[in-house]
């Protein structure tokens, strides 16, 4: 078990170093400065034993000569001191740095299934505890427990030069103590894991009220939520209250150690001093030490409980740099500097958690400049076609491909250059409209500044351009969390506008299921226009009376390519869509039962 445990503690503390490994000069001379500090520091009680020795000998030479000493080697911290605090809070700093950047670095590489199936709240808290963890490893780890340990042994070593029986039967009692001190700690942290649950319920809770704030309140469901609060704190309570008697348990291991160790130690000092053994100085000394051991027992556990209770915080952290993106650079990478936009889905079979296919075999293909349009009920693996084209996931089987070449075989950031998406539900950053606009142009300020016109431009034709003028702060204003103060309309053509600002070849428009008023739905039909002009274009489709002009319109139901063809020839069909576009335009609407479109289809094939 604790060969298991150090193997584990190793495993976490190599990861860790390879971060300090960077600045070791720095670790090193703070590490050796805060040996020489300990050693200083505990040096100055031996030497008070001198001192007491020649006082009560009357040896005021002597006396003096150990005062200097004990000044001598007071003063020397001065200077080691700062020393190993200036060196120590550098590698911190810098180590705190470089391991946030990393993980968000690679986190932020990781694929798309990885960002579904995340828990947003839990990855950034995990991030956000870099700080917790470095700080285990850098003060509580090399230097509290070093310290408390050196502030430990050191006196031992110096009270065995007195007497070899006193610090034996120290060692000894410290080493019988420890079953004791393992199973209050073992005790503590456990306590502490299920109060972290309750933390964790008790959050999630608070975040997920705070999030659907509209939700809760068009239901008037605050006193529901408010409950349901109320009892995860209460349950939170007791948690705490539990983890904290545990401290009192932990006390009292200790404080009945350090009894034991003074009274034991103290018996002994007291046969040496009786049999004229040790001097009164050393006496003294020894003493004196047993106290200070008494103490750094207690500091020994406290720091060692700070690393336990950190490490498995550190090993989720360190686990996120393991995590590697499913969607692999290809070894040999195709360049697709200037595309034309053919693109072809052959064959293509895919499921998400390889049980339910979720694309069959399907195949289709569409042609350079040409608009195509995905309609077909919901989850019948319209918005997964375009994920595909994306590589937000690899295909199952068959191929995908851009110009011939299969999007495995193009570089990803040649790939994400090639397309320009229109969410139906766009995410804007919580700063200004500039920022969102120019956003594929720079994140700096004073570039997007100068790039001014070229961004009024995008939103000209994008249709919000006389919007963000009537605006008090313009292109400043800032849009709101997830662009929250702006309408979905108004959302979508600002998505639009940086698309445009973008230029890409092929654009993917996933269109507003929204209700939408109509003078919107119209602003972002002609922005639309404005952006597919001379583009491969693909829209997901939800209202069929905005894809009429289409080149070509693929019919996608449970993962396969049902029809296709223009609008007219697929009502000629008279079928999936057809069905669907009288639904959506109203025709048999008194024979329209509930149960959905089959029994439409019939009505209308009849
Ligand atoms: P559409 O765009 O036509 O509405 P989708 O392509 O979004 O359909 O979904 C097709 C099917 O795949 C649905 O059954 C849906 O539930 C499932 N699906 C979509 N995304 C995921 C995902 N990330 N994990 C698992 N299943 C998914």
């Amino acid at each position: 078990m604790f060969v298991r445990f150090l193997k584990y503690f190793f495993l976490i503390y190599k990861k860790h170093f390879s971060f300090v490994a960077k600045y070791k000069w720095k670790f090193l001379v703070s590490f050796a400065a805060s040996i020489l500090l300990l050693f200083l520091l505990n040096y100055a009680y031996f030497a008070i034993g001198s001192i007491i020795d020649s006082v009560n000998a009357n040896d005021a030479q002597n006396v003096l000569g150990a005062i200097v000493k004990i000044a001598i080697i007071l003063s020397l911290p001065i200077i080691v001191e700062p020393i190993t605090f200036h060196f120590r809070s550098r590698v911190f700093s810098s180590v705190v740095k470089d391991l946030t950047a990393k993980v968000y670095g690679n986190v932020m590489s990781l694929d798309y299934s990885y960002h579904t199936d995340k828990e947003t709240g839990k990855l950034v808290s995990k991030i956000i505890n870099t700080g917790d963890v470095v700080t285990m490893f850098i003060w509580s780890l090399d230097w509290f427990t070093i310290e408390n340990l050196a502030s430990l042994l050191i006196p031992l070593v110096l009270i065995s030069t007195i007497s070899s029986k006193i610090a034996l039967a120290i060692f000894l009692i410290i080493i019988a103590s420890l079953p004791l001190f393992t199973f209050a700690l073992r005790f503590n942290i456990k306590r502490r894991k299920i109060l972290k649950e309750a933390d964790y319920k008790r959050n999630s809770i608070i975040v997920d009220g705070i999030g659907n704030y509209e939700t809760v309140k068009s239901f008037g469901r605050k006193d529901e939520e408010q409950h349901l609060l109320d009892e995860s704190l209460l349950v939170c309570e007791s948690t705490v209250n539990k983890y904290q008697d545990t401290f009192r348990l932990i006390d009292f291991v200790t404080r009945l150690v350090g009894i034991i160790l003074f009274a034991c130690g103290g018996y002994m000092v007291y046969i040496d001093f009786k049999s004229g053994m040790s001097s009164l100085g050393e006496s003294v000394v020894v003493l004196t030490y047993l106290i200070q051991i008494s103490n750094r027992v207690m500091g020994l556990i406290f720091s060692f409980r700070e690393v336990l209770k950190n490490l498995p915080i550190a090993e989720d952290l360190y686990d996120l740099l393991d995590l590697k993106s499913k969607i692999t650079e290809p070894p040999n990478p195709v360049s697709l500097s200037d595309p034309e936009g053919l693109i072809i889905f052959d064959q293509v079979e895919f499921s998400y958690d390889k049980k339910k296919k979720v694309l069959d075999k399907l195949s289709l293909t569409i042609n350079p400049n040409q608009n195509i349009a995905l309609v077909g009920p919901s989850g019948g693996g319209k918005s997964t076609i375009v994920k595909l084209l994306m590589r937000y996931y690899d295909v199952d089987a068959g191929s995908v491909k851009i110009d011939g070449i299969d999007v495995r075989s193009i570089a990803t950031s040649d790939l994400s250059n090639v397309f320009g998406l229109v969410p139906q539900e766009p995410v804007l950053f919580n700063r200004s409209i500039l920022f969102n606009v120019g956003y594929s142009l720079s994140s700096e300020e004073g570039v997007l500044r100068e790039s001014l016109s070229q961004i009024e431009d995008a939103c000209e034709k994008a249709q919000i351009r006389d919007f963000i003028r009537s605006l008090p702060d313009g292109y400043d204003t800032v849009v709101g969390e997830r662009g929250i103060k702006l309408s979905g309309g108004q959302k979508q053509r600002l998505a639009i506008a940086r698309v445009i600002l973008k230029d890409p070849e092929i654009i993917i428009f996933d269109e507003a299921t929204s209700m939408l008023d109509s003078e919107s739905e119209l602003a972002i039909q002609k922005a639309f226009t404005e952006l597919s002009k001379n583009k491969t274009t693909i829209i997901i489709a939800h209202r069929l009376s905005t894809i009429i002009h289409c080149d070509n319109i693929f019919v996608i139901d449970e993962g396969q390519l049902k029809e296709s063809g223009t609008h007219a020839q697929l009502l000629k069909k008279k079928g999936i869509y057809a069905t669907l576009w009288i639904i959506q335009s109203g025709g048999f609407k008194k024979k329209l039962t509930l149960n959905g479109v089959n029994n439409v289809k019939k009505e209308f094939i009849n």
